[in-house]
């Protein structure tokens, strides 16, 4: 029988895979059979040898997503692996805190860039590739918890990522019929860099933890089966869905 999460002959490109959940979400499509195109800033060593040992083919693209100029590149190098695109997952991401009274233009602007205006224009130059030849694909943008709630001090990223979820849901009307899925992941609190300095903050760490139902914070390894999923034609019928992955908390 067919196994509908298998990857194998799929080219999948991950933004921001060289960490933390990034990486996570490539390691996890390469278990499933896919080639990983990884992008980033910067060294994908890491990330290249945990792909490798499940026997995928892997290919790195050095690429700063804050300006648009790599995107036309990037998609050229993931055609060339098997000829087209089948997977897109927007994965790369920033974030900066302050009050929004204390807000400034570069820390809306640099954040905006890279979580929103360059996730659009990938999708974009992906899209095209992957309706060139008719056979559709999956785009999976990574969203948040943010993109439900509106947090605090971080104006930019809640904007980013509520926007987001707009995007996921207007790319899915456009290009369902097309034959592309495009949904989104929201991860809740899970330890990366991204959430550092909350995990150094014992008063705001401890808050945290208390509301998320499954009583602890989620590990990256944690989220690669629904990104596998949101993939693979087990989720053929799926458009414009925002998948929590939160231990709970948006339940609470
Ligand atoms: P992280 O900081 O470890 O990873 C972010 C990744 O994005 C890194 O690979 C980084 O190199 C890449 N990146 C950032 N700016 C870039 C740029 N200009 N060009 C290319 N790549 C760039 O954090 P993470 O937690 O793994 O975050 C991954 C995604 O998950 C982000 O979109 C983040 O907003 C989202 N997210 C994380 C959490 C969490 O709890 N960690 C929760 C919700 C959403």
């Amino acid at each position: 029988m067919m196994n509908p999460f298998d990857l194998t002959g799929r080219t999948a490109i991950v933004t921001g895979a060289n960490t933390g959940l990034g990486q996570s979400i490539a390691v996890a499509l390469a278990g499933a059979g896919a080639a990983i195109v990884a992008v980033g800033r910067s060294a994908m060593d890491e990330t290249e040898s945990l792909c490798r040992a499940s026997g995928s083919e892997f290919r790195s693209v050095q690429a700063d997503l804050s300006s648009l100029d790599p995107i036309e590149g990037i998609v050229a190098e993931a055609a060339a692996v098997s000829g087209r695109v089948d997977i897109l997952v927007n994965n790369a991401g920033i974030i900066r805190r302050a009050d929004a009274i204390d807000f400034t233009e570069k820390d809306w602007d640099d954040v905006m860039n890279v979580n929103l205006k360059s996730t659009f224009f990938l999708s974009r130059a992906v899209a095209r590739n992957m309706l060139a030849d008719g056979g559709g694909g999956k785009i999976i943008n990574i969203a948040s918890l943010l993109s439900f709630q509106g947090g605090v001090r971080i104006p930019s990223y809640t904007a980013s990522k509520s926007g987001l979820a707009g995007l996921t849901r207007l790319l899915a009307c456009e290009w369902a019929a097309k034959g592309i899925n495009v949904n989104a992941i929201a991860p809740g609190y899970f330890a990366t860099n991204n959430t550092e300095a909350l995990r150094n903050d014992p008063k705001r760490s401890g808050e945290i933890l208390s509301r998320i139902p499954a009583g602890r914070w989620g590990e990256p390894s944690d989220l690669g089966g629904a990104a596998v999923f949101l993939a693979s034609p087990a989720a053929s019928y799926i458009h414009g869905v925002v998948l929590p992955v939160d231990g709970g908390w948006l339940a609470r």
